[in-house]
């Protein structure tokens, strides 16, 4: 609201524990020109609270764009999950998304080539669930020990030079060569984005949806933009880093506040256990996606988003996401990277935002009753007064009985044992088929040219590495990567 509004009445300004200031350009000085005094609280509460302000970035996702919205049930799916949120054709749940590039640092450039993040958080009656999409349906790696590994070489900096080395890049692929399919998706367009209201999300993840009699199926979610996709040219994405590095959080921005509201429209793919013991591939294999032809698309929801942020830190930088934030009727599978990230997600907001993290509004759920958690840094809920801090036989707390107590899982048996999910050759047939999808919808040519032109910038027995890897794919698309490659990056 600007001054000149006469609705606008003009705030007292204080110091932060309230203390009206008279002139906050001013500091309290011996003399005119002599030394500050330490009694100046208004100097002092101001800069101590500046040199506060930075909390850590996050170590993945850190740059980052966010919008509110709502989720709406368009088909019904209750034969599949009692999910209450998800029964009841018409039925909106608040949201809240945060778009984002994995690799990034905070002030790098929205028109990377890197996989997107699409997180939403919706508040649902029943709790906060999250939905931790990214906008390919596959990743690079399947073994969730890893995650650090990949994170390191895919984004960090030299541990001597700071610098960036695209050698290190391409040496985490190539000794873990169940990544390329989606090397193959982050070096076609779909790795550039236009726009994050013009790119699909996938859980990529499988999950488990149970129903009212307990059975469950395994699940993967699939948000197909309304907006279509579109993509930027490796150039056009190069060119952008330089001319206007925000431009997917100013394109989301503006579209939202031009009433024109991006959505997407929701699909779930299902599999029975029978059905995922019979499949070619393994259900928690994050490397695989389900062909559509045997597993079809099952359309349940809209997504919409229609409101700004007030303000980024408090709503964005603060949005703390995790797939362990479930509610009754969904669960998360056995995908490893999956397991390993129902730990590390809330660890990382317990480590930027501290142990009380979902009590910053952005977080909170709708109601939450959880009296045994208590105390800590940044406590701001009442801490439950008086209310015992265990479970306790004189003040007792209902417990949700239900199906879920019910519900068909699965069975497992087998010793502890130290296992690496490494790749073998039954691993690249879903990397040809994307391939074959290239071919046909003119696809290749983008791919070979962004290829081509990022590894021309490594050494030469690194790219005689990348040549071999595609190989495992198969000998043409070998052969066009090697042509292409050296084409812009000719041997002496
Ligand atoms: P289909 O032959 O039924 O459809 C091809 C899929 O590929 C569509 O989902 C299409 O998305 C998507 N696609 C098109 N261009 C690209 C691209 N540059 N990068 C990534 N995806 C693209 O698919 P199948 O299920 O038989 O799978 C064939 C291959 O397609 C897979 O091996 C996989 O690599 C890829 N794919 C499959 C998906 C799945 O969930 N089954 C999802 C995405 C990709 P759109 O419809 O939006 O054009």
């Amino acid at each position: 609201m600007s001054t000149g509004d006469k609705a606008y009445s003009v705030p007292l300004y204080t110091t932060s524990n309230g203390c009206p200031v008279r002139n906050p350009n001013a500091m309290i000085k011996m003399g005119k020109f002599g030394p500050a005094l330490l009694q100046d609280h208004h100097l002092i509460d101001l800069l101590a609270h500046f040199d506060r302000e930075r909390i850590p970035e996050r170590v993945a996702h850190a740059k980052g764009s966010g919008a509110h919205g709502y989720f709406e049930v368009t088909d019904d799916v209750s034969d599949l999950v009692y999910a209450d949120f998800l029964n009841g054709i018409g039925k909106r749940t608040p949201l809240f998304t945060r778009f984002s590039t994995v690799g990034g640092e905070k002030g790098t450039a929205d028109s990377e080539r890197d996989p997107r993040g699409f997180a939403i958080k919706l508040y649902t009656q029943e709790g906060v669930i999250d939905w931790v999409n990214i906008n390919s349906p596959i990743f690079f790696i399947r073994n969730g020990v890893q995650f650090p590994f990949l994170v390191h070489t895919q984004k960090s900096r030299d541990p001597q030079t700071n610098l960036k080395d695209v050698n290190v890049y391409w040496d985490f692929l190539c000794n873990n060569p169940e990544s390329v399919h989606n090397v193959m998706f982050v070096f076609s367009d779909r790795g550039t984005p236009a726009t994050y209201r013009n790119m699909h999300g996938y859980s990529a993840h499988t999950y488990k949806w149970i129903n009212k009699d307990g059975e469950f199926h395994y699940v993967q979610i699939h948000l197909k933009t309304d907006q279509g996709i579109k993509n930027l040219s490796n150039d056009q994405s190069h060119a952008l880093k330089a001319d206007n590095p925000d431009h997917a959080g100013q394109d989301l921005h503006e579209s939202i506040d031009n009433g024109d509201f991006p959505s997407w429209t929701c699909y779930v793919q299902t599999m029975t256990s029978e059905q995922a013991e019979k499949a070619k591939f393994s259900v928690f294999d994050l490397t695989k996606i389900w062909p559509h032809s045997e597993y079809p698309l099952r359309r349940f929801g809209k997504l919409v988003l229609n409101r700004n942020p007030l303000n980024y830190f408090a709503e964005v930088e603060q949005a703390a996401f995790s797939p362990a934030n479930t509610v009754p009727g969904i669960e998360p599978s056995a995908d490893p990277v999956l397991q390993a990230r129902l730990f590390s997600y809330n660890d990382t907001h317990r480590h930027r935002l501290g142990p009380n993290f979902n009590q910053i509004p952005i977080n909170c759920p709708l109601q939450a009753h959880s009296p045994f958690q208590r105390d800590g840094q940044g406590c701001v809920n009442g801490n439950y007064g008086s209310e015992p801090n265990y479970p306790s036989s004189y003040h007792p707390l209902n417990y949700r009985l239900d199906a879920s107590n019910n519900e068909a899982h699965e069975k497992w048996v087998g010793e502890a044992t130290s296992f690496q999910w490494a790749a073998t050759s039954n691993d690249y047939d879903q990397a040809l088929a994307l391939w074959e999808v290239f071919k046909k919808t003119g696809q290749k040519d983008a791919f070979l040219y962004n290829i081509s032109d990022n590894l021309k910038s490594a050494r030469t027995d690194v790219q005689d590495r990348v040549f071999k890897l595609f190989g495992k794919v198969s000998s043409e698309i070998e052969e066009a990567v090697r042509k292409a490659t050296l084409k812009v990056s000719p041997r002496k």
